[in-house]
């Protein structure tokens, strides 16, 4: 997946939410990503607010997003109820972009024009613009009642700038009997048969229920992002 596509994915839902870590605790903002190119995704603050001043000496960043918060009914199912959409996250890290190098990008990028008429018209944007160069990304493209499909999730890692992953999900090793129960549990239709069965990493929601059941111990955790 291009840079232009994943911008385009959280730029679809708009608000998002920033976070990055500084003197051992979290720090969140909502804000938006505000242009992209082939070296990295834009957004920019002012450079006064301890949130820029914290990106500027961190360097690194999550953003998250969800595209439909909306929330069917609490009892169906006796759990919460959503329609279809996708959510998106981010860790990436990022360099703070001199305000010469914006006027220069925004001469063939229109998202960029934006970011020059903001600086001229408030002076604290001068030195408030940042780019992820590097980051790994995942989207969660969720149909929960299955009314698109027939299985739950459809999840999609991918990375830019020189990062890496790894898949989602949990292992299944070489200690599998093949006694099935890991599949008929997994509500997500994420185990596939085999010798040994298998999950499928880009239908699995991480909920371990596959792991709780295995007679003979044979999945392993999944790793971190
Ligand atoms: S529950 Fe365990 S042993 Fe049975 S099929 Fe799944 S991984 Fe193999
Ligand atoms: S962790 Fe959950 S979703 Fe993933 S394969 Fe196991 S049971 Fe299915």
């Amino acid at each position: 997946m291009e840079i232009s596509e994943i911008y385009e994915l959280f730029d679809k839902i708009g608000v998002l939410t920033f976070s990055t870590i500084h003197n051992n605790e979290v720090h969140s903002r909502v804000a938006h990503f505000n242009g992209c190119d082939q070296e990295g995704i834009y957004f920019r603050t002012m450079w006064n607010k301890p949130f820029a001043r914290q990106l500027m000496e961190t360097k690194k960043i999550t953003v998250c997003g969800v595209s439909n918060t909306k929330i069917l009914s609490h009892d169906g199912d006796l759990g919460a109820d959503f329609p279809p959409g996708y959510s998106i996250r981010l860790i990436g890290e990022l360099r703070y972009i001199p305000e010469e190098e914006v006027r220069e990008k925004a001469k063939t990028n229109k998202d960029l024009k934006l970011a020059v008429y903001d600086m001229d018209k408030y002076p604290a944007m001068k030195k408030g613009n940042f780019m992820i160069y590097s980051a790994k990304v995942e989207l969660f493209d969720y149909d929960f009642s299955c009314v698109n499909r027939d299985h739950k999730l459809l999840r999609t890692r991918m990375a830019f700038g020189g990062m890496t992953f790894n898949e989602a999900g949990p292992k299944i090793t070489g200690k599998c009997v093949e006694c099935g129960k890991c599949y008929k549990k997994c509500s997500f239709k994420a185990i596939e048969k085999g010798n040994p069965y298998r999950v499928r990493s880009n239908r699995c929601d991480d909920c371990g229920d596959c792991i709780s059941v295995c007679p003979v111990g044979a999945i392993e955790l999944s790793s971190p992002f």
